[in-house]
Formats: C-alpha cells, structure tokens, sequence
C-alpha cells in the first residue's frame, strides 16, 4: 500500500480538511487533493448521476475522477453517518462510498472508515479504521496522529472565529501559523449566510457569493464565526430540535445571529432538490418572519447562472438598505417630535422655532 492518499476537495473536505491533514502528515501519509471545482470537474461529476442528484454530490464525483486521472489510485472515501446520538447526516453523504462504487468503474482503492456516533462508532474507531487500511496498528501513533489532526483543526477554527477568511485560515493552520483580525468591523449592512461549508466555500458552486457581498460593502457572517456550542445552544433557544449533522452550521448559525440582532438579514444558500436544506430554511424563514428580519432563500445547481444571482443578491441588499435607511429616517422624526414636545412644555417659544 502507497503511503498516499487523495482527497477529494468536495463534501466533509470543506468542515474537516485541517483534521484530515494534521492526521495523515503524523501519520506519514502524503495527502493529494483535487484540485479546484471547475464547469469541468461538475460535468465530470454529471456524467455519472443521475440528473436530480444534488450539486454537490454531482462535484464529488467529479473531484474523485479528478484524482483518478491525476493517477492516484488510493482515495479517502469516509461514510459520515451520524455526528452524534441521532444525529444524522442525509442518505448521500452517509452512502458516498457505496455511490462511487456503484458509478464509477475505475479500479482503485478506496479508504473508506465509518464514523457512526449513534452506533457508537466514534472518532478514535473512524482513525483506527483509517491508519489500519495502510497497516498502522501502533495504538499510541494513532492516538499521536488524532492529536496532531485536532491541533490544525483548532488552530483553524480559532483564527475562522476571529474573523480570518477560511482560505486564509486553512492555508496558515496547515503552515502552522497564526493570523488575527478583528470580527466586529462595521458595515452599513450586514448579512449572516447559512449554508453547508461544501457549498459555501467553494467558490465555483457558491459563485464567490461572499466575494460578491463584501465587494458590495456588506458584512458578511458565516458558521466559520460561530462556536459549535453557541450553535447548538441556538436551535435549542430558538425553539428547534437538532436532527440532521450539517445544523449548527444552517439553522444554529442563522438562529445565533436572530438571536444577538446583529444582522440586517439571513441568506439561506442550498443545493436545489436537498431535502435537509429545504427543512431547515423553511425554520429560519419562519422565525425571521416572527422577528421581522428579511430571509432570502437561494438554489442553486450546476446551471445556476451568474448574472440572474448576483441581480437577487444585490435586490436583497438593496431592500435591506432601504429599510434600515427608512428605519433611521423614522426615529429621527420621532426624536425630533419627542424633542419638541419636551421643549413645549417648559419654553414654549424657545422650541418651536427650534423645531421647525
Ligand atoms: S445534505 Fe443536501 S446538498 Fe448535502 S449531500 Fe445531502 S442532499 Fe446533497
């Protein structure tokens, strides 16, 4: 067995690339990654699905072709199926291995440990199960490789709670570097995006949504910004239930930002036909709607085009502005009634030339 392993650049890449990375460098094993989703690598990916499979899913299969024709025959494939006690992942991410198994007909290796909380196949079993397919059985270099693995990993969710970008934070957690910023920078609007990371941070299937964001000078909150604690203690004060894995980062992150007031509104960005996203923006919706925070929920597939996106997006922002802006114009005018009618009182004169 080659001391190698691919990546495909698609799917759990996106939450758990710093742990993947951390893991396999202690444990000796060279990591090669697709490399950036591109119209070719979802046309790749396309090819072999049929035509209502979720985007995502449909780039998987295109970064594992990627890798295949890059000639890396030993490719990490995990099954995710719950992330804790009932707690699950939807049918596809937790059946990736049996899908490309299926589909492709490529010869090649696949490295593929379970990760089965309400099994109670944890972590520690998901590692051992993944250094045991390159005969690594030393218990104690496993256990070494984990704490490496959670050493990028928490240095990456350190720097991505503190405001770094996730590029950023990646390329310097795997460096191991340190970078700061400050979070709290003040927009004239600020937005919170639920979205799986999968969809989110790759730029091609989110059509840089949050460059287009920022460039429109808005402020722009992701799950990268919020702890998994605050998350899931969000859905629970929110008054929802936790069922599906990927919800700290949709409902937890949207109800975090409802909760704290701190956004002028929520985007929900999802894979068109997803069934857990369709869920969980459904619940946001609703509670943005109790609290009056506008909500705007996008699909998007492989044949999203780019012009008809960035016309909603900036739509949204532009209602946004306007509402703050009519809101800002509203309480002056009550300040100012409210001036007068103190000043009537005592100096009558006085203040009604002042007001006027
Ligand atoms: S959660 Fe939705 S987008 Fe993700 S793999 Fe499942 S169906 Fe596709």
């Amino acid at each position: 067995m080659p001391k190698q392993i691919g990546i495909p650049r698609a799917i759990s890449y996106y939450n758990n690339y710093p742990f993947y990375y951390g893991f396999f460098k202690s444990l000796g094993i060279e990591v090669i990654l697709s490399d950036k989703t591109t119209a070719k690598t979802i046309n790749d990916g396309s090819k072999y699905v049929v035509s209502d499979t979720c985007l995502p899913v449909k780039v998987y299969v295109g970064h594992v072709v990627n890798l295949l024709n890059k000639g890396c025959n030993t490719i990490f494939i995990p099954s995710i199926q719950s992330t804790g006690y009932k707690i699950n992942n939807c049918s596809k991410v937790r059946g990736l291995p049996e899908i490309i198994r299926n589909i492709l007909p490529q010869n090649f290796t696949m490295i593929e440990p379970t990760l089965d909380k309400t099994e109670n196949i944890n972590l520690k079993d998901f590692c051992r199960q993944t250094a045991n397919a390159f005969n690594i059985n030393d218990e104690q270099k496993i256990k070494m490789a984990i704490d490496n693995g959670f050493k990028v990993y928490n240095s990456f969710t350190e720097m991505t709670r503190a405001g770094v970008s996730y590029k950023e934070a990646l390329d310097n957690a795997i460096n191991g570097k340190t970078v700061k910023k400050t979070i709290d920078i003040v927009k004239p609007i600020s937005v919170a995006i639920m979205a799986h990371g999968y969809n989110l941070f790759d730029e091609r299937i989110s059509l840089n949504m949050i460059k287009k964001l920022e460039k429109m000078n808005v402020k722009v909150y992701t799950s990268l910004n919020v702890s998994f604690e605050d998350a899931i203690k969000s859905i629970d004060e929110i008054g929802e239930v936790q069922y599906w894995a990927n919800e700290p980062e949709l409902t937890g992150t949207a109800a975090y930002y409802l909760l704290n007031k701190k956004v002028d509104g929520i985007i929900a960005l999802s894979a068109f036909g997803c069934g857990p996203d369709s869920l969980m923006a459904d619940e946001i919706y609703y509670h943005c709607k109790e609290r009056k925070v506008p909500f705007i929920h996008l699909t998007i597939d492989e044949h999203s085009g780019e012009a008809g996106f960035v016309t909603r997006i900036e739509a949204f922002i532009d209602m946004l502005l306007r509402k703050k802006r009519n809101a800002i114009i509203k309480r002056v005018d009550i300040n100012r009634k409210s001036a007068a009618q103190v000043i009537t009182i005592n100096k009558e004169k006085v203040l009604t030339s002042s007001v006027k």
